[in-house]
């Protein structure tokens, strides 16, 4: 599933090609979508961004699209003659004179007025965005101090904490920040949690700028010089299991919480229990 920098990217790239003076050509072929057509098809889309892994289309008139992609959906941004190869279903289309842009497969697709957003079911119920300027490392070191009895492994995945993190980000800033999987923020000083919440910080950060990567750039062309493949040499740790870790040789461990995979250092993330 897409991650908050996978999502903000590809609503950057929508908005290269959509945010103009003028309406674009759409067509909706999702059912849910096809009554709104009227109200949307004359009226120019003002801004497309994101809020954890949700994308939000708005429109001049104050309408916002809602797609979240789950497994499945996908946004794709290309020349207008070109043609995609997918086998995924078409949900909607916006047409420039260059270029299209179109939804598949996605099944979360809604149109929210101003008012509904605020009062949204998924929307109202997620914490700070960790991409957004306003979650400073201070912001989030607060919704960790808020959740001092929750363990590593499961508040990193919870949207309402943290809008935005998932499977990749959760090992790989766990890593940086030194925690254990199992350790709760109440079991770290203030020294610690802070180092906590300046990774969550960096690494999401630089996942957005590097298009996955969660790595400096110094560590992955050392990995890529060693012939390591990109799902390797891009993290950390993530997919890492069983091999060593780049700070301390120790072998990288796989564990699973709630079914999905954490990989972590048992050497540079000790447990404090
Ligand atoms: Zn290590």
């Amino acid at each position: 599933m897409p991650e908050g920098p996978e999502t903000r990217r590809a609503a950057d790239r929508l908005a290269r090609v959509l945010v103009t003076d003028e309406p674009v050509e759409m067509h909706f072929v999702y059912p849910k979508l096809v009554p709104w057509i009227d109200d949307l098809a004359h009226v120019p889309i003002c801004e497309v961004t994101s809020r954890g892994k949700a994308l939000l289309m708005r429109f001049e008139n104050g309408l916002t699209l809602y797609s979240h992609s789950q497994l499945y959906g996908r946004w794709t941004v290309n020349r207008r003659n070109q043609r995609v190869k997918t086998s995924r279903s078409l949900r909607a289309e916006f047409l420039t004179p260059t270029h299209a842009a179109r939804l598949w497969s996605a099944t979360e697709v809604r149109v929210l007025s101003a008012g509904e957003e605020a009062s949204d079911p998924f929307l109202s119920r997620l914490g700070p965005d960790v991409l957004d300027a306003s979650s400073t490392p201070k912001i989030l070191c607060g919704q960790l101090e808020s959740h001092a009895r929750k363990s590593a492994a499961h508040m990193m995945l919870d949207q309402s904490v943290f809008a935005g993190l998932g499977n990749y980000l959760r090992s790989e800033i766990l890593f940086e920040a030194g925690v254990h999987p199992d350790d709760r923020p109440g079991d770290l000083d203030a020294e610690e949690r802070h180092k906590w919440a300046q990774a969550i910080r960096r690494v999401t950060l630089r996942a957005y700028r590097e298009a996955g990567v969660t790595v400096p750039r110094a560590v992955a062309h050392k990995g890529k010089a060693a012939g390591e493949r990109r799902r390797t040499w891009r993290h950390w740790v993530f997919c890492r299991n069983e091999l060593a870790c780049r700070i301390c040789a120790s072998l990288i461990e796989r564990r699973r919480y709630g079914g999905r995979r954490l990989d972590f250092c048992p050497t540079c993330q000790p447990s404090h229990r």
